[in-house]
């Protein structure tokens, strides 16, 4: 019997977590340095607290199994939206022709944060630290908007001055996240943009440059290393980052429990730099590895117009397109990329996370990738259905659970299936009204760009045998 009356699981502000999972201690193969770009060697101490906040840079190399979250940051994600829910789509089931309880669906709704997705999460831990240390400026770069936003907000309540370098294709198709940033006091600018070298390389030659999270970076890194009292912070991809998300995890694990799933049999999330997936399946990938759930399926999901882990390699790469932001191991394909201008603006990044990349390449999670037609098709049936229309990053997420949900009723098999809800689409409407208009096509990144790409003289070697 399904129990409506159980089937959005709540916790207590009280119940927000203590700590941060830490998976860097557990990797089965170690985690690899941050590069120095200038020199290929690994970044010194020092240099990395020229750039990220000191507390960050020391997150990012930690051997703590578990990090303490200071009370402070407690008390403001318990007094804003913290924890969030944990939905049954009982809606979805019904949908899908699979009500009853032989297959459930599940997802975690980070959407229900003050600025829609989860990046608020480490922003206010970003910007909770910066401000404990001085800094005055943080200055970031933002593709859909949504990181953008979640940071403006984060650095306004901790009194710190927010800079924000949109790519130029979203500052002109996101008009309303731009005004939701200023609306928190940010300061934001199209990128490529004139303020910096690394734009001006691009804005000199074509004003109307799209842009590309690449040169975003670059532009933001630049900018901050002008001031000693600025720094740059990233919304993605870093340890620290993905860090700061596993409270996504940890109360998906509390609520699991309390609706009476110890084992979740399909865990899903979307991957743009890496960092809703990775906070929402590291608390899962402790356990995987300790041996407590040894069959659960960890699928992150791209598009495929930008297939960083699918089809990009595992190696050392420029997180910028300027080659100013640190080297990293990570799939990629190549950080001279440009991606189309599809809609999933959060999910264009040429790189990935390294703690994505190491699981990926030790085989502990999969990966797997959609059109971006069907993406919004499962997007509208899913809003149709549980009534949150999704962001388009989101969605990847949403496609990927009906195919497993379909495929397990098909097989007959008995199934929990958990899936991250990122973030939800009410700035990013004209996706689907280009979807609707009939204007939306599928690209598929083709293999010859890539292995271009990745054949760029450009791409750093990097000597292993150093550390
Ligand atoms: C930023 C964003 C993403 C992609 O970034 P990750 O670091 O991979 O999580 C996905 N969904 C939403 C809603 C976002 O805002």
């Amino acid at each position: 019997m399904v129990d409506y009356f159980n089937s959005r699981i709540l916790l207590q502000p009280s119940d927000v977590p203590k700590e941060w999972v830490n998976i860097l201690p557990d990797l089965p193969t170690p985690m690899t340095p941050l590069i120095n770009p200038m020199d290929g060697k690994p970044a010194p101490f020092e240099m990395a607290c020229a750039i990220f906040p000191k507390e960050c840079v020391l997150q990012q190399v930690s051997e703590e199994l578990n990090i303490p979250i200071p009370k402070k940051l407690r008390e403001i994600y318990a007094s804003t939206y913290r924890p969030s829910p944990l939905h049954r789509a009982l809606g979805l089931e019904k949908e899908l022709g699979i009500e009853g309880d032989k297959i459930k669906i599940f997802y975690k709704n980070e959407s229900f944060s003050p600025t829609g997705s989860h990046k608020p999460n480490t922003a206010l831990a970003q910007a909770y630290y910066a401000s404990k240390e001085g800094v005055d400026t943080l200055i970031t770069e933002t593709g859909a908007g949504q990181w953008g936003s979640g940071l403006s907000y984060g650095c306004n309540l901790f009194g710190i001055k927010c800079i924000v370098y949109m790519v130029r294709a979203s500052f002109l198709q996101k008009p309303g996240r731009k005004i939701l940033m200023m609306s928190y006091n940010g300061e934001v600018y199209a990128s490529p943009s004139r303020f910096t070298d690394a734009g001006k390389m691009f804005y000199d030659k074509n004003p109307e440059h799209p842009g590309s999270l690449g040169i975003a970076i670059s532009e933001a890194v630049e900018h901050s290393l002008r001031s000693n009292t600025s720094r740059y912070v990233l919304g993605s991809v870093v340890n620290f980052v993905l860090l700061h998300q596993t409270i996504v995890g940890q109360e998906t694990k509390i609520q699991l429990a309390k609706a009476g799933v110890e084992k979740p049999d399909v865990l899903i999330g979307c991957m743009g730099g890496g960092s809703n997936f990775g906070g929402f399946m590291i608390p899962f990938v402790r356990d995987k590895l300790y041996g407590k759930l040894p069959d659960v399926e960890i699928i992150g999901v791209e598009p495929r117009a930008c297939p960083s882990v699918c089809k990009g390699e595992y190696r050392w790469d420029y997180g910028d397109t300027a080659k100013k932001a640190p080297i990293l191991k990570m799939h990629t394909l190549g950080h001279t990329f440009i991606p189309s201008p599809i809609h999933a603006g959060g999910l264009r990044y040429h790189g990935m996370a390294p703690i994505i990349s190491n699981l990926y390449q030790n085989k502990i999670i999969k990966a797997t990738m959609h059109h971006q037609t069907e993406v919004i098709k499962a997007a509208l049936q899913f809003a149709r259905v549980e009534g949150i229309l999704p962001a388009p990053e989101t969605a990847h997420a949403i496609k990927e659970t009906i195919d497993q949900a379909l495929k397990a009723k098909e097989n007959n098999e008995k199934k929990v299936i958990v899936f991250n809800f990122s973030g939800h689409g009410y700035f990013d409407l004209l996706a689907y009204k280009e979807f609707m208009d009939g204007n939306l096509i599928d690209y598929e990144l083709p293999s010859i760009d890539i292995k271009n790409a990745l054949s760029d003289p450009e791409m750093p070697i990097i000597d292993e045998s150093q550390f």
